[in-house]
């Protein structure tokens, strides 16, 4: 279940899934990424209260996953990261779908938009954690975090086509209307998910484009401006 915190008075969302666990996503109230603005001052925030410096990445809407490593806080070309005990990291979103993964210590933060959920991102964090940590898919806990939801995200039939292709079950994430077709990222995320095993799954039910403004949208308003996943072990 998420459930709204706040930073310095500043929104933020979190979920009980992870509790005990310091984690939250940033709202438009403390965006810590802007292409065209310096947001150097809320990163400090975050940072201050984390009690750490945070490390970050450069999406490239592929699937690979970096590991962190003690003293180096930018990581090129990955849209994924996996963090060890004592590591915090942010992840940048506007619309794409966030994954924060948790077990035993480990966790990693993930960046799963169209291109990222066809290669199936979910599944390839979930297999890094398995093959390399022994960690069972039923211990690991996963969020799926705000994104854009499926009445907002239009798509062409070939795309439509690549995603119903990463899953079994195809009821739920895909609706097409008067020869438009539409996706759910989070649910075909989740479906992916549950496909690999995974049993503890929380997924956020706000959408970045309708409803309350709470996050930020690059389809609808074509911002440089993002909201975050943040994950301290
Ligand atoms: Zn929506």
């Amino acid at each position: 279940m998420f459930y709204f915190s706040s930073i310095e008075g500043r929104k933020v969302l979190k979920t009980d899934l992870l509790c005990g666990i310091e984690h939250f996503f940033t709202t438009r109230e403390l965006c810590l990424f802007a292409q065209e603005a310096d947001m150097s001052g809320n990163r400090k925030i975050v940072e201050d209260y984390l009690g750490q410096k945070m490390a970050t990445n450069q999406p490239v809407h592929g699937v690979h996953i970096e590991d962190v490593v003690q003293g180096k806080f930018f990581y090129e070309k990955t849209d994924g990261l996996l963090l060890h005990h004592g590591q915090a990291a942010f992840m940048n979103f506007g619309d794409c779908v966030p994954i924060i993964l948790y077990s035993q210590n480990k966790g990693i933060i993930a960046h799963a938009g169209w291109r990222g959920t066809a290669q199936k991102m979910a599944q390839v964090a979930i297999k890094k954690l398995v093959g390399e940590y022994n960690i069972e898919p039923q211990n690991i806990k996963a969020v799926i975090g705000p994104a854009i939801c499926s009445k907002c995200y239009e798509v062409g039939q070939d795309v439509y086509e690549q995603l119903l292709g990463t899953v079994s079950n195809q009821d739920c994430g895909f609706c097409q209307d008067n020869g438009k077709y539409f996706v759910g990222l989070k649910d075909i995320n989740r479906q992916q998910l549950l496909e690999c095993g995974v049993e503890q799954i929380d997924v956020c039910p706000y959408c970045t484009a309708c409803g309350e403004k709470l996050f930020f949208s690059y389809r609808f308003e074509k911002t440089g401006y993002r909201h975050s996943a943040v994950l301290k072990l």
